[in-house]
């Protein structure tokens, strides 16, 4: 679907306008893996992103009507946003357009000094403003697109670290096997090299059903149910642990035998104690 988008575009910036061309731009943030956790912390929470941009809309509106039922009558009391030019609030529908184009991006409302000082309920209604529609709403919808942009760079370094430093095979990581004294670059190179069981697959997916052996025949039924129960999940030919624990075991073995030998040299000693006293 993708790609038929890409080359309709295509065709379109070629023969009817090259603006086309340039929505194609958006293919780096599909292919850039941290532009597409930018946009996926947007996409993921969008119902909660909606709900919010709601509640500010619900908001601003309030706000709007507040200001219309109290000021509509009087005509000298003029708002403006930052340094917008200031407008007065005779009719609902602009006066909540202005809120909207203004309130959410040149800051809070502001009376010339006069007005405010006839009307010191104004002073209740700036607060009001930027307490609810900055602090509160604008504040919770950048929260919500911050961490969803974290959680989502975590989960993709955490896959990252799995990549480097796990063996995709057998899940053991590249510091069981350097305990065992063994190198997990040649582990996944040589015992668990990814590639081959991938060969494996297609090998078993185009070998005739007549020629398959039992074995052969038992793992294309777990690979057709997706059933990975075949994959030497947490075993290798020598496994580390295994290879650990053999360690452990000949090191207790011969630390027996060293008991076993100043046992006897003891022993030895003691009776040649005895027969020299003899002697003498
Ligand atoms: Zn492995």
């Amino acid at each position: 679907m993708y790609y038929i988008l890409h080359l309709t575009l295509s065709i379109l910036g070629r023969t009817v306008s090259r603006f086309y061309l340039v929505v194609l731009l958006l293919d780096i943030v599909v292919r850039v893996n941290v532009l597409n956790s930018v946009v996926q912390s947007i996409t993921t929470n969008v119902k909660q992103l909606l709900a919010a941009m709601g509640l500010v809309l619900i908001c601003l509106y309030l706000h709007a009507v507040w200001f219309f039922n109290r000021f509509k009558d009087e005509g000298d009391v003029d708002m403006a946003f930052g340094n917008n030019p200031g407008f007065n609030c005779t009719h609902l529908l602009p006066c909540f357009e202005n809120f909207m184009a203004q309130g959410l991006t040149a800051g809070a409302p502001s009376f010339e000094q006069s007005v405010l000082d006839e009307y010191p309920e104004l002073y209740l209604f700036i607060f009001s403003f930027y307490f609810f529609i900055y602090l509160i709403f604008i504040a919770v919808i950048t929260a919500i697109i911050i961490d969803t942009f974290s959680e989502k760079r975590k989960n993709l370094d955490m896959r990252d670290e799995d990549k480097r430093n796990k063996c995709f095979i057998c899940s053991f990581s590249r510091e069981t096997f350097e305990r065992s004294h063994q190198i997990f670059e040649v582990h996944i190179r040589e015992d668990h090299n990814m590639w081959k069981y991938v060969y494996y697959v297609i090998y078993l997916r185009l070998k005739p059903e007549l020629l398959l052996t039992g074995n052969e025949k038992r793992i294309r039924n777990m690979i057709q149910r997706r059933r990975i129960d075949w994959f030497p999940n947490q075993k290798t030919l020598v496994s580390p642990d295994e290879q650990e624990n053999n360690t452990a075991s000949e090191i207790s073995e011969m630390k027996q035998q060293i008991n076993d030998l100043v046992a006897s040299f003891n022993t030895i000693t003691g009776l040649l104690k005895e027969k020299n006293m003899l002697v003498q």
